[in-house]
C-alpha cells in the first residue's frame, strides 16, 4: 500500500503544503506552519501563512492517525514546513522519538532547513537531532552570488551558506542543496553560475538538486517581471548557465534534475559523469535553434504557475 494523502484527509490530518520531489513517497508530517523568514523575493510558498509551531500533542496525534493506516508501510518521512530545525531541539527530539516508536521500520527522516538556522545552531544540538533520527536536510542555496543573494533577500551570505551546510555535514546529516537556475535573469546568469559553483565546491553536498525559476504570482519577483524590472533568462541562457555551473563544479555530489520546471533532464554522479553531462547539454544547446519539440517543451515549462 502506498503512503498517500487520500486516506489521511478524512482524519483531519494536517499536511505540510510543500515537499521536495524526492519525498513523493514519504509520509508527510507537519511540525511547524509556514516559514520563519518568508522574505525571499522569488518565493510565494508561505506568503499567506503566519509562522507557528504546532503543539506537540497535535503532532503526536497526527503520528497516531498515520499509524492507524500505514504502520507497516512507512519507510521515509518528510517533516515540514520550511525550517523545522528552528524549533527547540528538545521538542524536535520528542517528535522524532515518538515517530520511531510508532514507525519502527523508518529508514529516512528529512526536513527543509535554512542555512542561517544551521549556522546559528550549536553543533551539539544538530548532533542531538541526528542521533534522534533526523537523517537528511534539504537546504535552499539558490545561488552562491553575494549580490544575487542580497537582491533576492535570502537573508544569508555565501559564508553563512557554507558554514551552515558544513556544520550540518559535520553533524552527520545527508545534505541536499537546491540551486535555482535562471535566478539571475539574463543579466546575472554568468555570475550566478560561477559563484554558485564556487559555494557548492566549498560545501561538497551529498546531493545537488537544480530547479528552474518560473516566477510565481504572489512573489515580489513576479511583480518585478510584470513591471519590466526583471528580465527572465531565455531557455538558451539557462542551458548555457547550467553548462557553466557543471563545468566549474569540483564536487563529489549526486547532481539531480528532479523538478518539473527544468528544461532538460541532465543528471549524474560527479565528477565521473561530468563530461557526459556537458556533452548532453552541448547537444541541447546546439539543437535548440532548430529543434521545435525542445522549444515547445521549454515554452510549456515557462507557462508553469502555482508550483
Ligand atoms: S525560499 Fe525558503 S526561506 Fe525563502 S521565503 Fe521561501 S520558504 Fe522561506
Amino acid at each position: 500500500m502506498a503512503v498517500g494523502r487520500l486516506r489521511l484527509k478524512p482524519l483531519s490530518y494536517d499536511f505540510p503544503p510543500w515537499r521536495p520531489p524526492s519525498e513523493a513517497g514519504s509520509l508527510l508530517l507537519r511540525v511547524t506552519r509556514g516559514c520563519t523568514w518568508n522574505r525571499c523575493t522569488f518565493c510565494s510558498l508561505y506568503k499567506n501563512v503566519t509562522f507557528q509551531r504546532r503543539p506537540l500533542e497535535e503532532v503526536k496525534s497526527d503520528i497516531d492517525k498515520a499509524a492507524s493506516l500505514y504502520r507497516a508501510e512507512v519507510r521515509t518521512v518528510f517533516i515540514g514546513d520550511s525550517n523545522s530545525p528552528s524549533m527547540p531541539v528538545r521538542d524536535f527530539e520528542e517528535i522524532l522519538n515518538c515517530l520511531y516508536a510508532v514507525f519502527p521500520h523508518v529508514e529516512r527522516v528529512t526536513s527543509y532547513a535554512r542555512s542561517k538556522t544551521l549556522q546559528k545552531k550549536p553543533l551539539d544540538e544538530l548532533l542531538r537531532l541526528r542521533t534522534a533520527g533526523l537523517t537528511r536536510l534539504h537546504v535552499g542555496l539558490e545561488t552562491g552570488s553575494r549580490d544575487l543573494l542580497e537582491k533576492i533577500k535570502k537573508g544569508a551570505t555565501p559564508e553563512d551558506m557554507i558554514e551552515g551546510c558544513i556544520k550540518a555535514k559535520e553533524a552527520g546529516f545527508e545534505l541536499s542543496v537546491y540551486v535555482l537556475l535562471g535566478l539571475g535573469g539574463e543579466e546575472l546568469s554568468s555570475a550566478h553560475a560561477r559563484d554558485t559553483a564556487g559555494v557548492l565546491n566549498r560545501i561538497d553536498p551529498h546531493f545537488i538538486r537544480v530547479r528552474t525559476l518560473q516566477p510565481q504570482p504572489g512573489s515580489q519577483l513576479y511583480e518585478d517581471m510584470q513591471a519590466g524590472l526583471f528580465i527572465k533568462a531565455s531557455p538558451e541562457t539557462v542551458l548555457k548557465e547550467q553548462r557553466a555551473l557543471i563545468e566549474t563544479l569540483t564536487v563529489s555530489s549526486q547532481y539531480l534534475s528532479d523538478h518539473i520546471t527544468n528544461f532538460v533532464p541532465v543528471e549524474g554522479r560527479l565528477p565521473g559523469d561530468k563530461q557526459a553531462m556537458l556533452d548532453a547539454l552541448d547537444r541541447f544547446i546546439a539543437d535548440f535553434p532548430q529543434d521545435e519539440a525542445l522549444q515547445a517543451r521549454c515554452a510549456r515549462k515557462n507557462e508553469l504557475a502555482r508550483l
